[in-house]
């Protein structure tokens, strides 16, 4: 199984004689046994076995692994959402006094969950800007710096990170690099082949792939030495909520992964629920073709919008002439996904009247869907922004962000001039 179209459809579950072909949905909070002590080892985490849903449950395992093996890590944690799982990703190796960089032209989402909700938790976050030079970010790391955080591709700028400069810097200062990678999925970048450490997703978008079931993951390169860096106490002394489980010493290279899980999840409680692992693996079965048709399309479309009269402009990295296009010729060789940020001539006006237009492409809180669809961020998703942090964050006041389907292309630009003949 080297191709990774194969372990979108194999990975994660291999049925024995007789069992289920699909993966099984295990509805069930809880596991049962015969042996007390078996059950004591489990919970001291002497024995491997599912006890209670909260941390673990096999649907859930299957489409772990799954994705493990797609990212080329050793081992991860579904959540029940994105947003959880960079909550997780962040305080699993962060906690209040320390300090955090993250590149500002991140989702909307996690800036405010960075910018006010960690601060009130004590954790205080310097955002930069994407094109930072490698002497400037390291001139920000301070002695309480645990980690930097950045998105690949950007929801909704459309930014490409560079991956191996943000890694460059964080391993010259012993910290960890953790991104979310959540828009290009594995198929189109893997940030472990870059120098990342941590990568997060919220499943809730291409994974899926179908806006059905809300959900995020966190995988573990298991390539980070804590121990060597020093700076990590949490995950190199002993655990005093765990019997004074040292993470490093015993669970080698996937002590960052099984602490999230063991002390995180069993505290925090966001788990994804079995049926939502089953429905998001069961779509990641197709997210090789699908991945590969939405990049078709997408730069379709986005060559047509470069040419259109009514078109301001348009970022979409796999456009030559687009600020990230070498970038994303290293990052993103195989396409840059389906999503797209552009203005309508006539500014924050003619874009609102254009989207409202549209018959096909609906107007929606999402992207990554199979459905082509439309938002206008800088009145929803990125409301609660001031005008500076818009800026910070790449989104103009007439930008729209478009998602490309797999709807036959012809059909998806006819019903985007039929819009624009409105303006
Ligand atoms: C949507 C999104 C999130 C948040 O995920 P939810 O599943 O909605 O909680 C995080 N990062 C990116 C890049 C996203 O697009």
């Amino acid at each position: 199984m080297s191709h990774i179209n194969t372990k979108c459809i194999q990975s994660g579950y291999n049925p024995g004689n007789g069992e289920a072909r699909a993966l099984p949905i295990y509805q069930s909070t809880t596991f049962k046994y015969d042996s007390v002590d078996l059950l004591g080892d489990l919970f001291d985490l002497k024995a491997s076995g599912h006890f209670y849903t909260r941390l673990s449950n096999p649907t859930n395992e299957a489409v772990e692994i799954k994705i493990a093996e797609l990212e080329g890590g050793v081992g991860a944690m579904v959540t029940a959402s994105g947003q959880s799982a960079t909550l997780i990703s962040i305080t699993n190796i962060a906690g209040a006094g320390d300090h955090i960089i993250c590149a500002s032209a991140v989702y909307g989402g996690t800036f405010n969950l960075l910018d006010v909700t960690l601060r009130k938790l004590g954790i205080d976050t310097t955002f930069v800007d994407p094109e930072i030079s490698e002497e400037e970010l390291n001139s920000l790391i301070r002695p309480n710096t645990k980690l930097i955080f950045g998105e690949t591709l950007t929801n909704p700028s459309l930014v490409v990170l560079d991956i191996e400069k943000f890694a460059k810097v964080a391993h010259n200062n012993a910290i960890p690099l953790i991104i979310d990678n959540t828009f290009p999925t594995p198929i189109l970048c893997r940030p472990f082949e870059f120098g990342a450490d941590i990568v997060i997703h919220s499943t809730s978008k291409y994974l899926d792939g179908h806006a059905v079931v809300l959900g995020g993951v966190v995988v573990d390169s298991g390539n980070f030495d804590w121990a060597k860096s020093g700076k990590f106490p949490g995950l190199t002394t002993p655990d005093p909520s765990y019997h004074g489980v040292v993470y490093t010493e015993s669970f080698g290279n996937q002590a960052y992964i099984c602490k999230a899980r063991v002390q995180l999840m069993r505290d925090l409680g966001t788990q994804m629920s079995p049926n939502t692992a089953f429905i998001l693996n069961m779509n990641i079965e197709t997210l090789h073709i699908r991945m590969e048709r939405h990049c078709e399309n997408a730069l379709k479309v986005a060559q047509h919008l470069a040419n259109h009269p009514k078109i301001a402009w348009i970022n979409y990295p796999g456009l030559e002439g687009d600020k990230y296009y070498s970038l994303a010729k290293k990052y993103l060789p195989k396409g840059c996904a389906g999503v797209m940020a552009y203005g309508v001539k006539g500014g924050k006006e003619a874009s609102k009247k254009f989207m409202e237009a549209l018959k096909m492409a609906s107007l929606e809180i999402h992207v990554a869907d199979i459905r082509t669809c439309c938002l206008h961020p800088a009145t929803t998703t990125h409301r609660q922004l001031n005008d500076q942090q818009l800026v910070e964050c790449g989104v103009t006041p007439d930008l729209i962000r478009m998602s490309i389907g797999l709807e036959h292309v012809d059909d998806i630009i006819a019903d985007i001039d039929q819009a624009l003949e409105t303006v």
